[in-house]
C-alpha cells in the first residue's frame, strides 16, 4: 500500500518543491517517489499548510529538564551558570521523569534526531528506549591545567558507559571559559571523535576574558575557587585563540555564537577551507532570550554562507524543547530570513551535521525522514 500526500507547499529539505508536487510513500513511512499532481492518480491526501522533513534539535541537555523554571530570565550567562550548578542536583527519579516527559514534548513536536550533551549517565535509561535518534556529546570541563588527565579519564568513563548503548558519542569540551588548550588537545585528538560540539562566545565576557583577562568571569573563577593566575591574556577573542588545536578532518560545531564578529567567522571557516561541510553554526534564540535578553545576529551568518542548524539548549534556558519555536523566533526578529531557509537549518543542515543524512533531513527515495505539518506556525507531528 502507498500513501500519496501532497499540501499547500512541500519543503524537501532543500527548497519548497513546484506546486503540486506529490509525494508517494510506502507502508513503513519511507519515500518512494516525488511526482506531479497529475501523475498521482486517485487517493492524493491533502493537508493546508507546509510538509517539512522531521526537525534535527542540533543542541539540547534532557538531563536537565527538570530545572525547567528554576532559573530566573535574562540574569545573564554568569548568573545562569551560577544557578545550574547551584540547583542540578535532585533525586534520580525525579531526573529521569522529567528527561520523559521532555523526550515525549520533543517527539510531539516532530523532532526526530537530538544532539544531546552529556555531564551524567541518567539519560541513559530513556535513550536505551530506542524512541529518537540520539548523539550523545559527553561534556568535558576543566580549566585548571592539572585537572586535564583526571577529566578527559573521567570523560571516558562516560563515554563508554554511552558507548554501551550505541556508537553515536562523542567526547566535547564544554566551552573556551572552561576548558584549557591542554585538556582542548586530548578531546581533539580522541581519536574516536568525528563530531565535535562547543559553546561557543555566549557571553561578551568570554572575549574579553581572552583578550584582556577582564570582565564578569573574573568573579566566576573566584566564586568557584579556580586559580587562573596562569592564564595570560591572548589579545584575541575565545574562539580565534582556539583555533589552532581543531581539526578540520572533524565536524564542529559552534553553539550560541552570541558575540562571534565577522572576523571569527572568516577566520574559522579559513581553517576549515579545504573542509567547509565540516563547519557548522548553531542557533539557540530563545535560550539566548531566557539566559540574557540577547539575539545572536543571524543575518551575519547567512551573509558569511555558514552552515547554520538550529537546537532548544535545555528546558532550564527554554520554556519548551520546539525546533519549531526557535524558528519562529528566528522569522520575527529577521525580516530577510525565509521560512524555506529556517526549514533548511532545522531539517538537511542538522542531519548533515550528525551523519545521519541517509535517512534524515530531506524527502528523497529511500530516505524515512519524519513528516511535519507547518500551519500558522504551529507544527503537527504527522508520523
Ligand atoms: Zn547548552
Amino acid at each position: 500500500m502507498y500513501r500519496k500526500l501532497t499540501a499547500d507547499k512541500i519543503f524537501n529539505g532543500h527548497q519548497f518543491l513546484p506546486a503540486n508536487s506529490v509525494l508517494i510513500l510506502d507502508q513503513n513511512n519511507t519515500i518512494i517517489d516525488v511526482i506531479k499532481r497529475a501523475e498521482a492518480g486517485e487517493d492524493v491526501k491533502f493537508h493546508e499548510g507546509i510538509l517539512s522533513p522531521g526537525f534535527i534539535n542540533c543542541h539540547c541537555h534532557v538531563e536537565l529538564s527538570h530545572m525547567k523554571g528554576m532559573i530566573p530570565k535574562e540574569t545573564g550567562l554568569i548568573e545562569f551558570l551560577l544557578g545550574v550548578m547551584g540547583k542540578r542536583e535532585a533525586e534520580k527519579e525525579i531526573i529521569e521523569q522529567a528527561i520523559e516527559i521532555a523526550e515525549h514534548e520533543m517527539i510531539a513536536n516532530g523532532i526526530v534526531a537530538v544532539g544531546d550533551i552529556c555531564n551524567t549517565n541518567l539519560s541513559i535509561p530513556q535513550k536505551r528506549k530506542g524512541k529518537l535518534y540520539y548523539h550523545n556529546f559527553i561534556e568535558v570541563s576543566g580549566f585548571p591545567l592539572e585537572v586535564a588527565d583526571k577529566r578527559f579519564e573521567q570523560s571516558n568513563f562516560l563515554f563508554k558507559e554511552f558507548s554501551a548503548l550505541h556508537s553515536n558519542n562523542s567526547i566535547v569540551p564544554h566551552a573556551p571559559y572552561s576548558v584549557s588548550q591542554v585538556l582542548m588537545q586530548k578531546i581533539i585528538d580522541f581519536e574516536k571523535n568525528a563530531i565535535i560540539s562547543m559553546h561557543n562566545q555566549e557571553a561578551q565576557d568570554e572575549n574579553d576574558f581572552y583578550r584582556s583577562k577582564q570582565g564578569g568571569f573574573l568573579e566566576l573563577y573566584n566564586k568557584l575557587n579556580i586559580n587562573i593566575d596562569f592564564f595570560d591574556p591572548q589579545y584575541k577573542s575565545s574562539l580565534l585563540t582556539l583555533l589552532p588545536h581543531f581539526n578540520n578532518a572533524q565536524k564542529l560545531l559552534l553553539v550560541h555564537n552570541l558575540h562571534t564578529n565577522e572576523s571569527d567567522i572568516v577566520s574559522t571557516k579559513e581553517k576549515y577551507k579545504e573542509q567547509l561541510d565540516n563547519l557548522f553554526f548553531c542557533l539557540c534564540p530563545n535560550a539566548n532570550k531566557y539566559i540574557s535578553g540577547d539575539l545572536p545576529d543571524v543575518n551575519l551568518f547567512v551573509q558569511q554562507q555558514c552552515n547554520l542548524v538550529i537546537g532548544t539548549d535545555s528546558l532550564a534556558s527554554n520554556e519548551h524543547l520546539s525546533i519549531m519555536g526557535e524558528i519562529n523566533t528566528i522569522l520575527e526578529s529577521n525580516a530577510t530570513i525565509s521560512m524555506e531557509d529556517a526549514l533548511k537549518w532545522a531539517t538537511l543542515n542538522g542531519a548533515k551535521f550528525l551523519g545521519i543524512d541517509e535517512q534524515y533531513g530531506s524527502f528523497e527515495i529511500g530516505k524515512k525522514p519524519g513528516m511535519n505539518l507547518i500551519n500558522e506556525r504551529r507544527v503537527e507531528k504527522l508520523f
